[in-house]
């Protein structure tokens, strides 16, 4: 009765790419990294396929990561230097390239492991692009001058792309924003119309990711300065909900999100984060089964889909493993319980 699936990211395997990482090395070069990419890749469609998952996602394991992984395809883009830049509102410091002129892309960006997706599984498939304000907020501009003329700019070769990808087998194309939960003003009006901008014309499902972040600690501590009631979601949702962005993803398990936020997202699914990517500590069914009755109220039950919070990148194998057997399993129960 619910579909489940995850947010995006999976851990790397050790032979691929560092562990435990957000931002790994890889391990291989060439020829050996593109196959041990690809390899990792079916690793984790079967996993997934195991787990009893009803969309297969790549897991990201052919990209660095989530936003930088685009942009290596795009022209006008300086990675030989790269400079330290406060990201999401200045909540951390990355290491990050430069656009230092028009922006074009290259060619494909994700045609291998997305034909390679859809040529090893029979069951829906869902790929991740960054979104176009995500991406702004994690490169530094050399050359636009303005972060909406920049975004559009990123908005187009991201629905290139996009368009490609559906044309690839994918299902679910979504879009990974997190940055809607930091410049919420600029989300609910330049940011959605960029996202709307780089779904333009696709005929696939939709989808949008918005977030509290990684469980790494810098996401932690500054969750912990965001007081009792999270109500971030509650600017962008409405704007979300006049697009036409089929469905969106949100924090839901131990997260301090107002349930009744999900109301204002009437008519669209809604993937509900029940798998928390904070905690190693692997959810029971019974914990996922009462995060989906939670979301009832607010959620029809044909438009809830089972979901993680976030990717689950930087945690070990074993735990996620654990975790999406545990996401099927609540499902499953949910569904028992309002049967
Ligand atoms: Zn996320």
């Amino acid at each position: 009765m619910f579909k489940t699936t995850i947010a995006g990211s999976l851990p790397k395997p050790g032979w691929l790419a560092e562990t435990g990482k957000l931002w790994p090395r890889w391990m291989q070069e060439g020829e050996a990294l593109a196959r041990a990419k690809l390899d990792a890749t079916l690793l984790w469609i079967k996993l997934q396929e195991e787990a009893g998952l009803d969309v297969i996602a790549d897991g990201e394991q052919a990209r660095q990561h989530f936003v930088h992984g685009f942009l290596e395809q795009v022209e006008g883009i300086d990675f030989d230097h790269k400079v330290e830049m406060g990201i999401r509102n200045d909540r951390y410091k990355a290491m990050v390239p430069q656009v230092v002129a028009p922006l074009r892309l290259k060619g494909r960006v994700h045609a291998a492991e997305a034909q390679f997706l859809r040529a090893h599984t029979d069951r829906r498939t869902k790929f991740t692009l960054p979104g176009p304000m995500t991406i702004v907020d994690t490169v530094a501009d050399r050359f636009y001058g303005d972060r909406v003329k920049m975004a559009f700019a990123f908005a187009e070769l991201l629905n290139e792309e996009a368009l490609a990808l559906q044309a690839d087998g994918i299902d679910v194309i979504q879009f990974d924003e997190p940055a809607f939960n930091v410049y919420l003003d600029e989300a609910a009006t330049w940011g959605v119309e960029a996202l709307e901008r780089a779904a333009q014309g696709l005929t696939c499902t939709t989808a949008v990711h918005i977030c509290y972040g990684y469980g790494i600690q810098a996401n932690i501590d500054w969750k912990n300065t965001l007081g009792e009631e999270w109500r971030q979601y509650e600017k962008v949702f409405p704007a979300l909900a006049a697009i036409s962005i089929k469905q969106v993803s949100l924090e839901c398990i131990h997260s301090r999100v107002p349930a009744d936020l999900m109301a204002l997202l009437a008519g669209k699914d809604v993937m509900v984060g029940v798998i928390d990517v904070a905690s190693d500590t692997i959810e029971t069914p019974e914990e996922v089964a009462d995060t989906i009755g939670r979301a009832l109220q607010f959620v029809p039950q044909r438009h809830l889909i089972a979901c993680t919070n976030c990717g689950l990148a930087p945690m070990s194998r074993e735990v996620a493993q654990g975790k999406l057997e545990a996401l099927v399993k609540g499902a499953a129960l949910a569904a028992e319980r309002v049967r």
